[in-house]
């Protein structure tokens, strides 16, 4: 039975469940959840992975189906929607403070045009300087940048604009 739980509980349900990558961010502040419907008796989640083929699917399917089947929702249907493509600008503002307080550089804004960020200096999440260098364009997974920073001598990680 889906009637006795609405729309907005099953939101609230799902902004507990944390992106598998990025443990501090759940899957609705990255955009990574887009759309939740209640149809008969099924509840239909949408989402966008951040980026084609992303191993974490299943990963990110199961925790859904897992997290509203505690909520007493006994049939759920988790639709993978690859258009329009994930971009970064779906990161929600308080998911950004998130990522930099983790040690992770949020991605700029871009509104589309993400060749503008390459010419956007990128801070330093630890001590806000620009003073900063790319050091390896894909770290540890393919949404990640490494960055040195040249004032604090710290490395960091520069989730990517997509
Ligand atoms: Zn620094």
């Amino acid at each position: 039975m889906v009637k006795s739980v609405t729309i907005d509980e099953i939101w609230r349900a799902l902004d507990e469940v944390m992106d598998p990558e990025i443990p501090v961010v759940s899957m609705v502040e990255m955009g990574i959840v887009r759309e939740v419907k209640i149809e008969n008796d099924t509840v239909i989640v949408s989402m966008t992975p951040t980026f084609a083929g992303c191993p974490a699917l299943d990963v990110m399917r199961n925790a859904i189906v897992e997290k509203l089947r505690a909520l007493g929702i006994a049939r759920v249907e988790v639709k993978t929607v690859l258009s329009p493509p994930w971009t970064s600008d779906w990161i929600s503002e308080g998911a950004r403070a998130k990522l930099k307080a983790f040690g992770l550089a949020p991605p700029p804004m871009h509104g589309g045009n993400v060749a503008l960020y390459f010419d956007e200096p990128v801070a330093c999440p630890y001590c806000n300087s620009t003073n900063t260098r790319v050091t390896n364009n894909f770290g540890p997974t393919l949404c990640r940048a490494i960055y040195f920073c040249r004032n604090c001598q710290q490395p960091f990680e520069q989730f990517k604009a997509l």
